[in-house]
């Protein structure tokens, strides 16, 4: 590699040659997806020493430095924008969301001050109205990195409401001595949930046991909500990360109010089911909920990282998550602060990406999107039981399948089998006590031909484990 200049490190030339090899390699990459081995080639050690492990000394010309990431890293790579991967439940990328995603980048602007960044906060609050109306939810819209941090700011906010109902302020008395919050969720809440708890110091959750599906069940919520008192929150789920399956929301709902409760939905991915025209039902009484999180990084297609946190108390999110100071432009407005809805302050404006991929599809555009999924999952789960040995286990109701053989050794196997041949790609979990393989139906090229391929990759990866 050859050696530089510090100016040439910073040069408006520089940038211009370093992008066009970005762009170039984007492309690149873009266009052999579909026809790549799916799963990342290479190690972490061996890409790190193709990188190089010493810090050079010298500046390097900027244009050189994208070439050795791209030369380095590209084995590393896996494939998840194919249509044919499954796994975990990973979105691909919309070429509008994408695109727009570089010039926030470029632009480089710190979307936290409604009237300093004006432009990109224009398209955040926009972003935020369509997604509103397009979920049927209601609130104040924080663009988080994920699912993870909208659970966090939905659940903060939470917590502030209910300990002040109970007359009790937070912000100026902290947690210890308070009133004990009851913490309720169902037994197969995501582990983000959890998490949340952990840093909000509301402890472990009371679980309440789920049905077949892994819906948290009614009967018993409203018995726990019964039985005790004092302030609560209860989060419900839009989606089992296992079986796609929707909580019943009028009935839960209702329970949790009636108790004073405040209901926080984890709709990570499944908070779009509203939005399709088949799988809108499954959000039915969804929208009398206090606080939503979902992920514009899964269902909707756009890159990483974007979350998306709602709250209907704007009041609460507001106190929560402001910060007031004296060195920074707070809007006299009635909206809030972009930085007053999510924890941090500065952050990239990752909402402009939502607004470019809304943009392009259109209310129709997401409706076929969803539905696509949907459809692509129930003709996915279809083949899967026509196919010998292979039963799926849960009611294919969204977009994830479960797939079982006849021993968890087999299930195992068939995975490792599929990934290893690398034309399609699930990843193993285990399911009420099964080994399972997990189809999550997440990508917006996945159609008929990919699924019919999958399911070759499938019947091929069955015989080869026999
Ligand atoms: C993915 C997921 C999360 C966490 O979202 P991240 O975007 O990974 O932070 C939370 N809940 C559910 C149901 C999920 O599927």
């Amino acid at each position: 590699m050859t050696h530089t200049s510090f100016d040439d490190t910073r040069s408006a030339l520089s940038a211009a040659r370093a992008l066009e090899r970005a762009h170039e390699a984007a492309v690149d990459w873009l266009e052999r997806v579909p026809g790549r081995r799916i799963p990342a080639r290479a190690d972490v050690g061996g890409t790190q020493a193709r990188l190089g492990l010493a810090l050079p000394i010298d500046p390097q010309p900027p244009a050189e430095v994208i070439d050795a990431l791209v030369d380095a890293v590209g084995p590393g790579l896996m494939a998840s924008q194919s249509p044919r991967f499954f796994g975990w439940v990973m979105g691909g990328t919309l070429p509008a969301a994408l695109a727009a995603d570089w010039l926030v980048s470029a632009w480089d602007q710190n979307a936290g001050m409604r009237e300093v960044t004006t432009g990109v906060v224009a398209a955040e609050d926009l972003a935020g109205r369509w997604l509103c109306d397009l979920l049927g939810v209601d609130g104040d819209v924080g663009f988080t990195t994920g699912a993870t941090m909208a659970n966090l700011t939905c659940l903060a906010a939470a917590r502030t409401r209910v300990l002040q109902d109970a007359g009790w302020d937070l912000a100026e008395r902290g947690l210890a001595g308070g009133p004990p919050i009851r913490f309720i969720a169902g037994a197969e809440r995501h582990g983000s949930v959890d998490l949340a708890a952990r840093l909000l110091g509301l402890g472990a959750a009371r679980l309440i046991d789920a049905d077949a599906q892994g819906r948290i069940r009614p009967d018993l919520l409203d018995r726990d909500l019964e039985e005790g008192s004092g302030p609560a929150i209860v989060v419900l789920q839009a989606g089992n990360i296992h079986s796609g399956a929707f909580d019943a929301f009028t009935e839960c709902i209702r329970a949790a109010h009636r108790a004073g409760a405040w209901v926080h939905i984890d709709g990570a991915f499944g908070l779009w089911a509203a939005a399709g025209r088949t799988s809108r039902s499954l959000m039915a009484g969804a929208e009398d909920a206090d606080s939503w999180a979902t992920d514009a990084h899964k269902t909707l297609n756009v890159p990483y990282d974007c979350g998306v946190a709602i709250v209907r108390d704007r009041a609460s999110l507001r106190a929560t998550m402001g910060t007031h100071a004296s060195y920074l432009t707070h809007t006299s407005s009635a909206e809030a602060d972009p930085h007053e809805r999510v924890p941090e302050m500065s952050r990239r404006a990752r909402g402009v990406p939502v607004w470019a991929a809304l943009r392009s599809l259109g209310s129709a555009g997401v409706a076929d999107l969803i539905d696509r999924l949907t459809r692509s999952a129930a003709h996915l789960a279809e083949g899967v039981a026509a196919l010998p040995g292979l039963e799926v286990l849960n009611d294919v109701v969204f977009t994830q399948v479960c797939v079982a053989a006849a021993t968890d050794e087999a299930t195992r196997a068939l995975g490792d089998a599929l990934r290893a041949e690398g034309v399609a790609f699930a990843s193993s979990s285990e399911w009420h006590g099964r080994a399972v393989l997990r189809f999550s139906v997440s990508n917006a090229g996945t159609d008929d031909a990919a699924v019919e391929e999958t399911l070759s990759a499938l019947t091929r990866a069955a015989a080869g484990i026999r």
